[in-house]
């Protein structure tokens, strides 16, 4: 199945504080209406690799110093995140990152903020994302930092949803989740990607779910891709069996 390509990330180098070399020439595509998986362990350049795209790397001092991010066909290796999120990507971070102090919903609807289509179409959507996390609707009036920690996963996809993006880059949702959690989590990303056609790029550790969900998958090491494929050829592949199936 071939599918026109998204998101094109041609031989970037990144660096962090003008010296760190993190990544070396990564290059990757995401076919639309794809879920795409980054693999790879602890520190190989995953998260970068989204923040290089999503435009998050430069409040960390991260600039990406060689090479082109194409988001149809438009380069955005510099174009900053509220643009960015404009043209239809946005992030969600590891860590899930919610604004503690505000309730579920107030954190679901701070993700409607580039919208210009009117309260009503953010409120119906607002009933759509209800409709994925049914959890989401019994806590909505909860404090997100008195929520649990899946409860929290949720509030950051849902709040990424809010501005009806076209692409979700999803850093690492498995982590700290019990198996269970992580199955739901990943049963969502997959109906979103069926029923509303969001495509995904994830950053996992967890290779075995990843590449269960995933369609392709790239593995990166040490700030360079190492393999990539079909989800099903890279779960069949006897290094990856050794390496990153045997890890999780
Ligand atoms: P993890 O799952 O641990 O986040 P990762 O594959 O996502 O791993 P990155 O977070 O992209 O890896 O980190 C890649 C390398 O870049 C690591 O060596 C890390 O220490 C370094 N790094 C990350 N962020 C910064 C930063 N803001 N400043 C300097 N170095 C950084």
């Amino acid at each position: 199945q071939t599918r026109e390509a998204l998101l094109e990330v041609n031989n970037i180098e990144v660096i962090y504080n003008h010296v760190i070399l993190v990544l070396k020439g990564v290059s990757l595509t995401v076919p639309k209406g794809g879920i795409t998986a980054l693999l790879g362990g602890n520190g190989a350049g995953k998260s970068t690799t989204l923040k290089a795209v999503s435009g998050l790397l430069g409040s960390e001092r991260g600039e990406v110093t060689k090479g082109s991010i194409l988001y149809r066909g438009e380069n955005i290796a510099h174009a900053n995140p509220a643009d960015t999120v404009k043209k239809g990507v946005i992030q969600v971070m590891e860590g899930r990152h919610c604004f503690e102090h505000l309730t579920v919903e107030e954190n679901l609807l701070t993700g409607a903020f580039t919208r210009t289509d009117g309260r009503a179409a953010v409120q119906q959507h607002l009933e759509l994302v209800y409709e994925y996390f049914p959890r989401l609707k019994e806590r909505r009036r909860s404090q997100a930092g008195y929520t649990s920690g899946g409860e929290q996963q949720m509030t950051a996809i849902g709040r990424a949803l809010m501005s009806k993006p076209e692409t979700i880059l999803l850093d690492e949702p498995s982590m700290g989740l019990a198996p269970q959690l992580v199955e739901q989590i990943f049963e969502i990303v997959k109906r979103l990607n069926e029923e509303q056609g969001v495509t995904f790029l994830l950053a996992e550790q967890n290779t075995n779910v990843a590449l269960r969900y995933a369609h392709t998958g790239y593995i990166l090491e040490n700030g360079r891709v190492v393999m990539e494929g079909a989800a099903d050829a890279l779960r069949e592949n006897p290094d990856v069996k050794e390496f990153y199936l045997g890890m999780s």
